[in-house]
């Protein structure tokens, strides 16, 4: 019979696989484990919705068998199946196909380290049978069919289906163990003792029994009597059914009784990641809703986080039985990086996913679990900043969205949470640390918005602030601005943007003396303005320089941020988004100077002046020039 071939992707991830380096092959049977512990979770959730299965759940159980002159390990489920179709489906094409997408660009060099990526943050599941096995058979029936089937490989040649005989429902994975190697001695995969030992390290916490006929030695008696005349013993065999795990799921163990290590193993497995998760919380609740959750912030955001294809959401079980996948009514958007499990034996398993949203006890551990997410988070902030900041940046964005989305419904849990960096150089830091830090005279919490914090700090603006002792925040966000706007304030101190607003730290004194100053010039800036021909709406002595000559400021709502994230919208979509600019200019730099005098002495050269010196205060700010070889040619005509 033709054999038909696996689709391309699978077909390049068995080559990796079957030739792998990769040390930790023993996980294979962990992932077949964890397949026939689904299936079974599956046709459990059928028969306690639905009376006509016929199974109880005491009749479930998984069984490994090794037949040692064969070379064949044995996985048996009794769980949903598999039919022909599902065979095709599920095993002639690898599930993740987007772990394998993300790595098609990798050169030859880098090729055994992905092998390694690959398998530690996906689990590659089935397929890591052929790194233990040359040849595996699955024969399935799957709940409610007549005919079962059974599916060959011997690796990457393809495989093929086939009608069978098959007593019962449920999935026997046969493996056919690879002869033993100079260095590779794959027959510890057929030893019993070795078998119970992974079955212990890495599927002890499987809900079903995972049993083993193990040897069993018994003393009896022969029924003969030795020289003294004392009855004769023998040992003999009779091997016995053995259940290898202990079957209680880590979230339903005692906290006294599960280490932190545990649990961030757990959760490395269940959720494929390759990094610890920077915290873990535990929730046992009792009261007008038992549940107990055993929930984890992840270190990094997983490769598709801020795409469509990601479904946040807890896992939901009610009693040991998985009754949803990705349950996201449990946590609020804002908090959809959460990973966890969710147990509770309160929750009606036949409940649809629509009704869910309208389940009381839902709403109660929904509620619950939100002010636990916070105060953790709150937690690591405080006492460990350095993991905070791993965290923020993978999922800061994701927060600053939370915070003002739904017209900032979110807003008073989030607000906390908040950290930007900022002129202090100590890290990130949150609204309430900064003004921890503000002395008694300073009015305003102080921001600088730019494409980054480099920039941020180095504008013109920024100076007076940084120069008065105050501190400066550096927003580097396009949302950054609406953070702010649904803000209002922190504590009654207003934001002060310092390219925008007054920032307040000039006397009376020194405001009047300015101004008196910008009537003494007013025609000269009248001048000015007229020669830039509309592209600002006026030009001022600023309040807020120092050593710059020049700086953009704006009136009005948008900022000159706004107007360059509409800027960078496709297909021109922003161009009719502007800032109303002001050319604010340093009336004691000796630019000024030379300014003045050129109108007096030279208009055509102050009408120079005035180009360069608008420029230079785009520049500044990262805006685009319109004609740069212009720009070029008016500064090369001062030489
Ligand atoms: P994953 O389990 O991550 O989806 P696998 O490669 O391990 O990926 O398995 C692919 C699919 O094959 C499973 O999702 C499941 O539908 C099916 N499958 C594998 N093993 C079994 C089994 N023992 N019983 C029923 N279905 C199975």
């Amino acid at each position: 019979m033709a054999k038909k071939q696996f689709k391309a992707e699978s077909k390049r991830l068995l080559d990796m696989m079957i030739n792998s380096i990769y040390t930790h092959r023993e996980i294979f049977l962990r992932e077949i484990i964890s397949n026939a512990s689904d299936a079974i979770d599956k046709l459990c959730y059928l028969s306690l919705t639905d009376g006509s299965v016929g199974m109880k759940r005491s009749d479930f159980r998984i069984r490994v068998s090794a037949d040692k002159e064969n070379r064949l390990l044995t996985v048996s489920d009794n769980g949903i199946g598999m039919s022909r179709e599902d065979m095709e489906n599920n095993l002639g094409v690898i599930a993740h196909s987007g772990s394998l997408g993300f790595k098609n660009d990798l050169d030859e060099k880098s090729a055994d380290k992905a092998k390694i990526d690959i398998i530690g943050q996906f689990g590659v599941g089935f397929y890591s049978a052929f790194m233990v096995s040359d040849a595996v058979t699955v024969i399935s029936k799957a709940y409610g069919a007549e005919t079962a089937y059974m599916w060959q490989s011997s690796g990457t040649d393809g495989y093929t289906v086939t009608e069978c005989e098959k007593d019962g429902v449920g999935t026997d994975v046969i493996m056919h163990i690879k002869p033993d190697a100079e260095e590779d001695k794959y027959s510890e995969f057929l030893d019993s003792w070795r078998l119970q030992e992974l079955i212990k390290k890495y599927s002890d916490y499987v809900r079903w029994p995972i049993i083993m006929t193990v040897d069993n030695w018994v003393e009896r008696e022969t029924g003969e009597t030795d020289d003294k005349g004392e009855p004769k013993k023998e040992y003999v065999n009779e091997p016995q059914d053995k259940t290898i795990n202990s079957q209680v799921p880590i979230w339903q163990r005692s906290k006294k009784s599960v280490t932190d290590d545990d649990c961030k193993a757990f959760y490395k497995e269940k959720f494929h990641d390759s990094e610890d998760p920077v915290a873990v919380i535990r929730v046992n609740a009792e009261g007008t809703v038992s549940y107990k959750a055993m929930l984890f912030i992840p270190a990094k955001a997983p490769y598709d986080f801020y795409t469509r294809d990601y479904k946040p959401g807890l896992q939901l079980y009610s009693s040991g039985v998985m009754i949803m996948e990705n349950c996201a009514d449990l946590l609020p958007e804002c908090f959809r990086f959460v990973r966890g499990v969710v147990d509770s034996p309160d929750l009606s398993l036949n409940i649809s996913r629509e009704l869910l949203q309208h389940d009381r006890q839902l709403k109660v551990i929904s509620t619950n679990l939100e002010k636990k997410v916070k105060s953790e988070l709150k937690k690591l902030m405080d006492s460990d900043p350095e993991s905070y900041e791993k965290f923020w940046n993978s999922f800061g964005t994701q927060l600053k969205y939370g915070f003002v989305s739904d017209y900032g419904a979110k807003k008073e849990l989030i607000k906390d949470l908040l950290v930007y960096p900022n002129s202090f150089g100590e890290g990130l830091i949150s609204f309430a640390g900064y003004v921890e830090k503000m002395p008694e005279s300073q009015k305003f919490i102080y921001y600088a918005a730019a494409d980054n914090a480099e920039r941020a700090a180095h504008l013109p603006q920024a100076e007076q602030v940084l120069d008065a002792g105050f501190g400066l925040l550096y927003m580097t966000q396009d949302v950054d601005a609406f953070v702010v706007s649904m803000m209002g304030d922190w504590d009654g101190k207003e934001f002060c943007n310092v390219s925008v607003d007054d920032l307040g730290l000039e006397t009376d004194m020194q405001k009047a003396d300015t101004e008196k100053k910008e009537e003494e010039n007013r025609s000269l800036l009248d001048f000015v303005k007229d020669k830039l021909g509309g592209e600002v709406e006026a030009v001022r002595l600023s309040h807020k320089l120092k050593t710059h000559p020049v700086c953009l400021t704006t009136e009005g709502e948008i900022t000159l941020e706004v107007e360059k994230y509409f800027r960078s919208l496709p297909n021109g979509t922003g161009e009719k988004v502007t800032a109303r600019k002001v050319l604010e200019i340093n009336g004691e730099h000796p630019a000024f100077a030379a300014l003045q005098k050129a109108y007096t002495e030279d208009p055509e050269r102050a009408e120079k002046l005035a180009k360069i010196l608008l420029c230079q205060a785009k520049l500044i700010a990262d805006l685009p020039l319109d004609d740069s070889s212009e720009y070029a040619e008016l500064v090369c005509a001062l030489f």
